[in-house]
């Protein structure tokens, strides 16, 4: 399905050809191109246009039968979960008692080896749903552990060709009341630690382009518990004076909301406003349990959010009310969460899922395809400050997935743009590329030894069972 033309020219451009659809990115009537033809020229979207002609020396890939997305910007995401997936102890509680028996315990058994089968397992099913760039919500951050965790993550990411936005998450109070810590004598980081960290790796790793292929950001765990509420502030300067972006989870379940209302008599969104967590420049997780008045106050502030449908229901936390924040103006994306609360770490599902959910319990005027996928694309990209990515344009960076969507479960559809997404999982990639790196060809990851990961999962599982 790829050949070099036979011409001797050196010619580093790709031609995508004849695809049956492409989708943008975009919303509304601009979701779809009019055209299917694609060519990728240093690392960018150089031309989108029909009946493009291949050039001398020009690599060729034929898309007919196949669909052409934005890569999928997943916003929310815990990798070192990759090896929790469907723990037992878990898999029917709510999100304390599933914290408690699934993450905890067992965070003291992440050696950085296993963590880098960990990350390379969510790399690789993330790509192979079309996904390319995750920011990754890492919280594996104790009192003299933990740093290297930042460079295994940038170097498996730069092995997988990914785009990775480290979300350095990890507390200064302590978890050890937690029942699911007790055992495992972590001792939390101080704040010195966490935040020469953070300089640490904004140095080493960050940059602040509008397609960077790495991102630093800065991602208390929780803004309730894992900070006491001045350092809160604190951090909250920190990363504006080193024009670094803010993440965290908030209001997944009504637990933060009573929280609030019983130590500091307000709502989860006032409390983190009072402490100069609202803006552009931040997005939270999940955002469940939410008021009125709070949506109008995200939407005010262009507050993001991180919409993980599918972690919601697992844990029996409830469903985000979207499309209000959407309407109110609220920067909404999509992220997986971490997959020992999913079992899927694939955005296409996640999309699948977003699309159903909100019609089935708010009506048919909830999601349209189109803005799931939109949701999914550009959203995420201006959640995370990256709008060189997340849409397909003459001058957008080369991010994108090819579906090949000739199967049979396909063969009915009367417009099959939509097929990766109203049919959801398996949809299968055929081709991914990052900035114009072609990372998945023929269904497969450019370069990765599979049996050999699969035996490094089964060791590494032997080391965090039960
Ligand atoms: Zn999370």
């Amino acid at each position: 399905m790829t050949h070099p033309s036979q011409s001797t020219q050196p010619n580093p451009s790709t031609l995508i050809r004849g695809a049956a659809a492409v989708m943008t990115g975009r919303a509304g009537a601009a979701a779809r191109a009019g055209a299917v033809d694609i060519r990728i020229r240093d690392g960018r979207v150089a031309e989108l246009a029909a009946g493009l002609v291949p050039q001398p020396g020009e690599t060729v890939i034929d898309a007919t039968g196949c669909v052409v997305y934005p890569g999928w910007v997943n916003t929310h995401h815990h990798l070192f979960q990759n090896l929790l997936k469907a723990v037992p102890a878990g898999m029917n509680a709510d999100l304390q008692d599933w914290l408690a028996s699934v993450p905890y315990p067992r965070l003291d058994r992440f050696t950085p080896e296993i963590f880098r089968t960990a990350v390379r397992l969510g790399m690789a099913e993330l790509l192979l749903s079309g996904t390319t760039t995750c920011a990754d919500h890492h919280y594996l951050y104790h009192h003299g552990h933990g740093a290297e965790t930042g460079d295994v993550l940038f170097d498996v990411a730069q092995e997988f060709g990914m785009r990775l936005v480290l979300c350095r998450g990890g507390a200064v109070q302590s978890k050890a009341d937690h029942p699911g810590m007790r055992a495992t004598a972590l001792v939390p980081e101080t704040l010195d630690e966490m935040l020469a960290d953070i300089e640490r790796l904004k140095s080493r790793y960050h940059d602040a382009g509008p397609d960077a292929l790495r991102r630093v950001v800065v991602a208390p765990t929780t803004p309730t518990f894992s900070l006491p509420p001045p350092l809160l502030r604190e951090v909250a300067g920190f990363a504006r004076g080193m024009q670094l972006r803010l993440h965290s989870h908030l209001s997944e379940t009504d637990n933060y909301v009573r929280f609030c209302a019983e130590k500091y008599r307000c709502t989860p969104v006032q409390f983190v406003a009072d402490h100069d967590w609202l803006g552009p420049d931040v997005w939270f997780a999940h955002l469940v349990t939410v008021t009125p008045d709070e949506i109008r106050m995200l939407g005010q502030t262009r507050t993001g959010m991180a919409h993980c449908p599918v972690s919601n229901a697992r844990l029996g936390s409830g469903i985000a009310p979207v499309r209000a924040m959407a309407d109110a103006g609220v920067p909404v994306s999509i992220g997986v969460d971490g997959v020992a609360s999913n079992e899927s770490g694939s955005m296409v599902h996640e999309a699948n899922f977003a699309w159903l959910v909100h019609r089935a319990l708010g009506g048919a005027a909830q999601t349209r395809v189109e803005e799931v996928i939109h949701w999914g694309t550009a959203g995420g990209a201006q959640v995370l400050g990256l709008p060189g990515v997340g849409t397909l344009a003459p001058g957008q960076s080369a991010d994108l997935a090819i579906y090949d969507v000739g199967g049979l479960r396909f063969a009915g559809f009367h417009d099959i743009a939509t097929a990766p997404v109203a049919a959801g999982e398996p949809t299968p990639v055929r081709d991914v590329f990052v900035r114009g790196r072609h990372v998945v060809e023929g269904g497969a990851i450019v370069g990765l030894d599979i049996a050999q990961l699969r035996r490094d999962a089964q060791a590494a599982l032997t080391t965090l069972l039960p």
